[in-house]
């Protein structure tokens, strides 16, 4: 099946905003057995209307992504539709959907919403639960013309994502008819590199015959991703866990800061955090995960040493010794914010952030982190991570987050 996609958005060829759909369809229709064909992004306006027109009578499947909001310039609809000189209509479900969607939320609903819930004759809609613009399918032959099957579906990621997977996916497996899907397995690992992780695991990999693989670095992560018949990729996996077992965050994607959470929620655990320079970020990333509250009880973010005084009780000749910046100023704020919670657990972080503030001994990027334990030993490390402040506060709340994992696995 020759399936292409087809991006719409001005903004995303003035470079505002990165066209991260294909690669995300990409990901998802190799897991399907199917691959794209060709992708094409095109600026709001008639030029979608030469692109549909081209990629239509070629591919068997099309997915279309944006243009399909109430302003001016979403006309994905109208082209499609008289492209291929069918009728819009008012759907009534697909209005009653929207009024809804605006009543729940306590917004009036303006008249610009209606086109919304224009259907071309004879096209499926597809429910949006996540936004106002519900997608549209159009079977192959629906207009006589056409043997594409046809979707169009909204812009944003978040609307995108669980349509693609609760309605094009489906629509898409029945047509391809692919029996035999490769098996994929993705392994995120941290706190070794990745040319260490490279050159201790890429010949064996090299090796296994029927095996695709490749790596993907991000900060303070390296990412395996193992693609296969599904008994080469257990073997791979095996492989791969002999050796670096140790470092590994997940099997299945997830996040360090989801595992922390599954892992404490397992050992019915919790944790505190008592922050300085990554200035909530940790505590940010713990409560993105869906069931954190039953793990995460409180976090703190004392920037000033006033504060680590005042809310973690750090003596201050500790911060006057040793420096707000050091082992023992981390060593208690982890031991106060353990006192002042309930948790089990309580990780701390302080650090140099730059770009001023740092010295030879401690240059910017320095940071330490505590990790303490009721009824346990209080740790310290020392971490470098130099690099700009938004990056710094991500490393620094990776390796604190990896600190407490490995605290959790007894590794
Ligand atoms: P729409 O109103 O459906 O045209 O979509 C608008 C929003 O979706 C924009 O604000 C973009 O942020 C996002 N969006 C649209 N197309 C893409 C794309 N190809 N990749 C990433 N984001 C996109
Ligand atoms: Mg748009």
């Amino acid at each position: 099946m020759r399936i292409e996609v087809l991006n719409t958005g001005t903004e995303l060829l003035l470079g505002n905003t990165l066209n991260t759909h294909g690669g995300w369809f990409g990901r998802q229709l190799f897991t399907m057995g199917l691959r794209i064909a060709r992708q094409a992004t095109v600026p709001d306006g008639d030029a979608i209307r030469e692109a549909f027109e081209e990629m239509v009578v070629r591919a068997d499947a099309l997915l279309i992504t944006g243009g399909l909001g109430p302003t001016s310039d979403d006309l994905t609809r109208e082209i499609v539709a008289t492209s291929l000189g069918l009728e819009l209509h008012q759907d009534e479900q697909a209005l009653r959907t929207l009024e809804s969607f605006f009543a729940l939320r306590d917004k009036p609903m303006v008249p610009a919403n209606l086109q919304q819930a224009l259907v071309p004759t004879g096209a499926d809609v597809l429910p949006n639960p996540n936004g106002t613009a519900p997608g549209l399918y159009l079977p192959p032959r629906i207009n006589g013309l056409s043997n594409c099957a046809i979707f169009l579906l909204p812009g944003p990621p978040r609307e995108l994502y669980p349509m693609f997977h609760e309605e094009v996916a489906p629509r898409l497996r029945a047509l391809s008819g692919v029996a035999e899907v490769a098996s994929v397995s993705e392994l995120k690992f941290t706190g070794i590199g990745e040319s260490d992780f490279h050159q201790g695991i890429d010949d064996e990999l090299a090796a296994t015959e029927g095996l695709e693989y490749g790596y993907c670095a991000h900060m303070g992560e390296v990412d395996l991703r193992l693609i296969g018949k599904a008994e080469i990729v257990v073997s791979a996996r095996i492989l791969v866990l002999g050796k670096f077992s140790k470092y590994l965050i997940s099997d299945d994607g997830s996040t360090i800061e989801a595992t922390v959470i599954r892992l404490l929620r397992e050992k019915g655990m919790t944790l505190a955090t008592a922050e300085s320079c990554t200035g909530g970020l940790i505590a940010n990333r713990l409560t993105n995960v869906p069931g954190s509250s039953e793990a995460f009880t409180h976090g703190w973010v004392t920037y000033a040493n006033e504060a680590k005084i005042g809310q973690l009780h750090v003596p201050a000749e500790t911060i006057d010794i040793h420096g707000a910046v050091s082992e023992e100023t981390a060593r208690a704020m982890a031991e106060g914010a353990l006192a002042e919670s309930e948790a089990d657990l309580a990780v701390s972080v302080t650090g140099i952030a730059g770009p001023s503030g740092g010295t030879e001994e401690k240059p910017v990027g320095t940071a330490w982190l505590g990790l303490a334990a009721r009824g346990g030993q209080t740790i310290a490390l020392k971490v470098y991570h130099p690099r700009n402040r938004k990056d710094f506060k991500q490393s620094v709340a990776q390796s604190a987050l990896d600190l407490v994992r490995r605290q959790l696995v007894g590794g």
